[in-house]
């Protein structure tokens, strides 16, 4: 598998957000003010990023997602703050005790041992790389991309395969068995064309697995209710998934959800595999 980044699609303009003028996954204009939360205790914030996030709600598919969504200003500001938990080292026998279950969940939904078949597994935004290297412990070829090129620099010295770069630029020259996106997915600003370049890197029948918080779940519900919900102050998240909103976004371009669970790795969130149809 051989990443390969053209620079085709490289944002030109310097500016700082941009409004969604629909809905990004509908496209219906009929769109309303949810809510507005302060954003200035967010460890990323800087004073150029503002003080509130505008939060949005569809009327036609009840997506809820930000206002805006950054460009590349907004994207240098908040990539310029890369904490250490983004990037590889720490407790790895922690990690690798937070990635076994997904490892293994993927592992059962294949008809062999990833060791048997050279089975190739790219992470997406793999970050401080635990997904990676655990992937990789159970006989996968595991590789990652992260748009931080510390965090890559981490898995590279550590021997595992790594590359800076990110989905929207991404070209494989050999389709994937796994195709992961931990926590990615709510911080694109289309969500629907970055499932459809998952699906394209992706071989048939190969899985997806996502994870990123619900706001249906009971945890959510009351963070909200007694308004202290962190992810409303998120200035790195554009959208606001439900199980509902995710599994349609994903029957619709092309996977079929297998499995649901809750992620223990962060409040609220939920993770899916499905495969490629
Ligand atoms: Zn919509």
């Amino acid at each position: 598998m051989n990443p390969d980044f053209s620079s085709a699609s490289a944002p030109t303009s310097a500016s700082l957000r941009q409004a969604y003028a629909a809905c990004p996954l509908c496209e219906s204009t009929d769109i309303a003010r949810l809510r507005s939360d302060a954003c200035h205790t967010h460890p990323l914030w800087h004073p150029e990023l503002g003080e509130t996030l505008d939060w949005m709600h569809c009327q036609g598919c009840e997506h809820v997602f930000s206002r805006h969504y950054w460009g590349p200003r907004g994207f240098e500001l908040l990539f310029s703050r890369a904490n250490e938990g983004q990037v590889a080292g720490g407790d790895l026998d922690r990690l690798r005790h937070t990635w076994a279950p997904v490892v293994e969940r993927v592992g059962r939904q294949l008809a062999s041992a990833p060791w048997l078949s050279d089975l190739v597994w790219l992470d997406v935004g793999c970050g401080n790389g635990g997904l990676v290297m655990t992937a990789d412990e159970y006989g996968f070829i595991a590789m990652g991309l992260d748009v931080r090129e510390q965090a890559v620099q981490r898995l590279q010295a550590l021997g595992y395969r790594a590359a800076q770069g990110d989905l929207d630029r991404l070209e494989v020259s050999d389709p994937v068995a796994v195709l992961s996106m931990a926590d990615v997915l709510e911080h694109m600003p289309y969500p629907r064309q970055a499932l459809r370049r998952a699906r394209a890197a992706l071989a048939q029948d190969g899985l997806l697995y996502l994870s990123c918080p619900n706001l249906d779940a009971a945890s959510w519900r009351a963070m909200t209710a007694q308004g202290h919900n962190p992810y409303w102050a998120e200035l790195e998240h554009f959208h606001n998934f439900s199980r509902a909103t995710l599994m349609r976004l994903l029957v619709e371009e092309g996977f079929m959800p297998v499995d649901y669970t809750v992620s223990p790795r962060y409040k609220s969130c939920m993770e899916v595999l499905a495969r490629r149809v």
